[in-house]
């Protein structure tokens, strides 16, 4: 094989101290990903590695350009680090190209090479301007970026970058629990939140016979979309219809939203420490609703400690709609079927809600035990990126 996959670090080889967990967990990452190819990958301090078949080359580049940490990477082509072995290989790869201007960067790691970085610069660029008509050159904006790295065995020469996802590696943080609507906002943020390196599982809470079982594929199907950037994804289902048909038997209609969230907020703190997660992910926006202004936040916000991370808080609907295309969740997210919160919206929802008339509403029923019960009975799905996704006694 004379080529290789040449992955550069980016943002994380700023992280000093943790450098080296940030490498591994990439290359774990990677490893995961390409398990069912014949590759060869190895790392080091600044760079990873991945030798493949050739015919795999596009489906490779299709899941590396899914997997965060990685800034960009380079198809580069080896050739043993031997002056004129290199010139050769570089006019052959060189004369297949279209381009008018050029620039050759050299860098030499294998001092022993005899000649130095910048004199190569000279030596490779006669033989260009001699060998192909009219190009130039131009140290500034060139059609063409020839890197040449000389190494002590292997000299690799490439040109053209792909841009990765950039981010750290999921797996970097700990886990956090997505609450996962079927709508636009939320796989955008589950989305965001891995792009930080977060191991992120899913919530969703449903009200059969109110919400019916295509909501629920809706959001199987974006928990697909969201594995293809980590290695699986469990989908926990609660079942919210006793806790919501209680709310809208016992209080207010329009503290109806703001007591059903406080609800869902109580539920995914215990379901944090359940399965040990760090944090609650959802795609709040502040302003969006009735249920995201800042004081609704606030009082939603009061029944749990546990940090809750709204990566879309400043977003506008019209960006966040950018990144779901981009992640192909959008088409799924714009199907239309009612999902718990638009079943139990109630005509004039409260805007500025107060945190005593919650408490006294909330005494009107034995919510605990609800919760309780909603978690013993908690459905789990699991969603794998390459397998098919197994469905647990459920579908
Ligand atoms: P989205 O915000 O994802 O477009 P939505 O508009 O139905 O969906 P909102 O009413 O804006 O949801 O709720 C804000 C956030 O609360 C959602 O982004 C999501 O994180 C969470 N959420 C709402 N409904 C549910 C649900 N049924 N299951 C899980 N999480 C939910
Ligand atoms: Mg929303």
């Amino acid at each position: 094989m004379d080529k290789v996959i040449l992955i550069k670090y980016g943002e994380l080889s700023t992280k000093k101290a943790n450098r080296s967990f940030f490498i591994n967990t990439l290359y774990k990452n990677i490893c995961n990903k390409l398990r069912d190819y014949n590759v060869h990958i190895h790392k080091d301090r600044a760079r990873m590695y991945i030798e493949f078949q050739e015919e795999d080359l596009d489906s490779i580049k299709s899941i590396i350009d899914n997997i965060f940490g990685i800034h960009s990477y380079h198809i580069a082509t080896i050739v043993s680090s031997d002056d004129s072995q290199i010139q050769n290989k570089l006019l052959n790869l060189v004369s297949s190209l279209e381009f008018h201007t050029f620039k050759i960067e050299t860098k030499r790691s294998n001092k022993s090479f005899p000649i130095h970085s910048q004199d190569y610069n000279r030596v490779l660029g006669g033989l260009l301007l001699k060998n192909i008509s009219s190009i130039s050159v131009d140290v500034h904006h060139p059609d063409l970026w020839i890197k040449v790295e000389i190494r002590d065995k292997e000299t690799f020469i490439y040109f053209n970058k792909f841009d990765g996802l950039g981010g750290y590696p999921v797996g970097t943080q700990p886990g956090a629990l997505l609450m996962l609507s079927g709508g636009i906002d939320s796989p955008v943020s589950g989305y965001l939140a891995m792009k930080r390196g977060i191991k992120l599982n899913c919530v969703y809470f449903e009200a059969m016979p109110h919400t019916s079982i295509e909501a629920r594929n809706k959001v199987i199907e974006l928990s697909k979309k969201l594995v293809n950037y980590t290695d699986s994804i469990h989908l926990h289902i609660v079942n919210f219809t006793p806790i919501q048909e209680s709310i809208y038997k016992y209080c207010r209609h329009d503290y109806l939203i703001t007591i059903m969230r406080r609800m869902m907020y109580r539920i995914m703190e215990k379901l944090c420490i359940k399965y040990n997660c760090f944090a609650v992910v959802n795609g709040e926006s502040i302003g969006q609703v009735a249920s995201q202004t800042l004081t609704s936040m606030r009082v939603i916000n009061e029944v749990t400690n546990i940090p809750v991370i709204r990566p879309l808080a400043c977003f506008d609907k019209l960006e966040i709609m950018e990144i779901a295309r981009k992640i192909n969740t959008y088409d799924i997210s714009i199907i239309p079927y009612e999902d718990c919160c638009t079943v139990f919206v109630p005509r004039h929802p409260v805007i500025n809600p107060r945190l005593d008339v919650c408490l006294k509403e909330e005494e009107k029923f034995d919510y605990e035990s609800l919760i309780d019960e909603a978690i013993s009975s908690l459905n789990t799905i699991s969603i794998n990126s390459s397998l098919e996704s197994e469905f647990s006694d459920l579908l």
